[in-house]
């Protein structure tokens, strides 16, 4: 490949995604708030500029191999149609097929899931399993649409995408909005086109090819790095408290493990307020209760205050496991965590990032930190193809023994190169997909 092929993507690039190739790495994003695909290639810039790549492969590693969206519509139940717009960016496949979840939510838009393909590359290549990134969503708030237009909706979204979907190809998962059901759905929808094939999508019911663990994975994962990271900063799970913004899948697996290893949690948070106990909360109780309700909305055996300052609380690890954005540079100064384990994708704006970072504060970047639940995307899809079923156990083993490696690798080149640990995820991940780049014949 010569320089001239690639000159033109190298430009357009710059327009697309505003921060640009160039690595003005000092003020990241001092004139406005970055949308959340330039927040991403603004990591993936300094991490470049680390590796020294080149413009000509930054341009080839940014720009996703292809964004379709399609129009999506919907026979409500009252008869009438409505029409959803979805997504699937397909970001990298030089280290395989690509993976990535659907996302469900009034704010998704292109941008958005642009980002989040992108930082699915990095993180199959962190944890080293053998995929590329992509990532998918609908427009929609899921609460508003009956089970029935959920499954009206999801199938019409295959008629849009399946042609572009498969087990070799693209394996979509759950993400914020989409349960194992709709996974189902999906699968179901997908096989009326392509045949019997469950390793076409993951995080399916168990019953019907999933795989024991994937609910728990995302959160169970970022206990087991909590773990990790904790030993190597010498602080003793039951000195570290914690609070954790956000109560739904991950954000309560989470909590489920970090308090079954001793750690108090003293606050988490959700829509409906900030439950706090400074001596640790009740976390078995808390857990009953949201699956009794669907919401801590009620939750009586602790202090309550507005949902908004669980991020400001005096603590030992914060765990933003909700929406993407939470921390930016309005109210970064009002942070008063040692730690922090991003749990969500994009929780904290590379201004604020840089801010927690020069005062200290160390922050597992979600790359890394929430990659448990597409390791065990890539165990269901490893038995799926096998035709094969683990136990729990042997999943929860294999986990660990790659989120382990995982953290390792990237806590050694932290160390190696003098990096926060974001940078040194972001180039152990550009490092692996650089090398497949290289083996795919993309030299200079
Ligand atoms: N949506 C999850 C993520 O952001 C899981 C993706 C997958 O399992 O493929 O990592």
């Amino acid at each position: 490949m010569n320089r001239t092929d690639t000159q033109e993507p190298a430009i357009s690039n710059t327009e697309n995604h505003g921060i640009g190739l160039a690595s003005d790495t000092s003020a990241p994003c001092s004139k406005r708030t970055p949308s959340a695909s330039e927040a991403t290639d603004y990591y993936f810039c300094q991490a470049a500029d680390v590796l020294g790549v080149p413009t000509w492969l930054r341009s080839l590693l940014l720009i996703p191999k292809r964004e379709v969206t399609v129009r999506i519509p919907v026979e409500m139940d009252n008869g009438s149609i409505e029409t959803f717009v979805g997504y699937r960016v397909q970001h990298n496949n030089f280290r395989g097929p690509m993976k990535g979840g659907l996302r469900y939510h009034p704010e998704v838009n292109l941008d958005e899931v642009r980002s989040l393909a992108s930082l699915m590359t990095w993180k199959t290549a962190v944890v080293n399993i053998p995929y590329g990134g992509a990532k998918g969503g609908v427009c929609v708030q899921p609460s508003h649409l009956t089970t029935k237009e959920m499954e009206r909706l999801t199938r019409s979204f295959v008629d849009g995408i399946h042609d572009i979907i498969g087990p070799d190809s693209d394996i979509p998962a759950p993400d914020m909005g989409t349960t194992h059901e709709v996974m189902a759905w999906f699968r179901n929808q997908w096989e009326k086109y392509h045949g019997f094939n469950p390793a076409v999508i993951t995080g399916k019911p168990v019953e019907e090819y999933g795989a024991k663990g994937r609910e728990e994975a995302t959160g169970r994962g970022v206990g087991i790095l909590a773990l990790k990271l904790l030993r190597r900063l010498n602080i003793r799970p039951q000195d570290c408290r914690v609070a954790i913004q956000g109560f739904g899948n991950v954000g309560s697996h989470a909590a489920k493990f970090l308090s079954e290893s001793m750690f108090p949690i003293v606050a988490v948070s959700d829509v409906s307020g900030c439950y706090f106990n400074p001596r640790g909360l009740d976390v078995a109780a808390l857990l009953r209760h949201a699956l009794a309700n669907r919401s801590l909305e009620g939750f009586a055996e602790c202090d309550r205050l507005p949902a908004n300052e669980l991020l400001s609380l005096e603590c030992d690890l914060l765990i933003p496991a909700a929406l993407g954005g939470v921390i930016s540079e309005n109210n970064v100064s009002s942070v008063r965590a040692r730690t922090i384990i991003e749990a969500a994708n994009s929780p904290i704006h590379p201004e604020a990032h840089r801010r927690l970072t020069e005062g200290g504060i160390t922050i597992l970047p979600d790359i890394l930190a929430n990659s448990g639940g597409v390791t065990v995307s890539y165990f269901e899809w490893v038995q799926n193809l096998q035709h094969y079923s683990w136990s729990l156990d042997r999943i929860r083993q294999e986990l660990d023994h790659k989120l382990s490696e995982a953290f390792e690798s990237v806590w050694q080149e932290s160390i190696a190169k003098s990096l926060d640990l974001r940078t040194a995820a972001y180039t152990v991940g550009i490092g692996r997909v650089q090398r497949a780049a290289e083996l795919a014949g993309f030299r200079a």
